[in-house]
């Protein structure tokens, strides 16, 4: 497995084989390798996986891990460009558990910054009523700079749901994994046999 050394900025890996570039510092990956499992952890920034295909129907998969400093330094549309510098394109996107609007209280400053990268809509209200990052917004405002289709949100807030760890709210050390994974298909080399 693939488990990068997240540091909230844009840099991309591409994972040639399984346990490839495990520890080196971005956050993100890709591969088109079969059986080498990519590996993000949050608790709070957002988990995104990627999925699309090269003209000649090959396959590749993508793990993003994106907080607000991810978002604005551009880690979704670098990732949908090295994809799109392969040749892959059809990009899906599964966006997994996150902070919430709703309990993402945010300073004024940063809140501008990021008002700045992606205009007034990634801005919101805490439900005690204080400024707020919609990180769900920005994610999607990303995907979409980027060319990528939203397959599935999960909706799910770690800031509330104590199934998945917060950093923020409960300052818990652990942290949920998303994994993404090109499966060998069994029954693809038999069709011919
Ligand atoms: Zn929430």
């Amino acid at each position: 497995m693939t488990v990068l050394r997240q540091v909230h900025g844009a840099d991309v890996v591409r994972v040639d084989r399984p346990g490839d570039r495990s520890g080196t510092c971005a956050d993100a990956a890709w591969t088109t390798a079969t059986g080498a499992t990519l590996a993000v952890r949050t608790a709070d920034c957002v988990p995104v996986a990627l999925y699309g295909y090269d003209s000649s129907g090959c396959s590749a998969v993508a793990a993003v891990h994106a907080g607000w400093r991810g978002l604005l330094a551009g880690v979704v549309e670098a990732t949908l460009a090295e994809l799109a510098n392969h040749g892959i394109g059809h990009v899906r996107a599964v966006i997994g558990p996150h902070i919430c609007s709703s309990h993402y209280e945010f300073g004024a400053a940063d809140l501008a910054r990021a008002e700045a990268w992606g205009g007034s809509s990634v801005a919101s209200t805490t439900a005690w009523d204080t400024p707020s990052l919609d990180l769900a917004e920005g994610m999607r405002l990303a995907l979409g700079r980027g060319g990528a289709t939203i397959d599935t949100e999960l909706g799910r807030c770690t800031a509330s749901d104590i199934r998945y760890f917060s950093h923020r709210v409960r300052d818990e050390q652990g942290r949920t994994a998303l994994l993404v994974c090109l499966e060998h298909d069994e029954s693809a080399g038999e069709a011919g046999d």
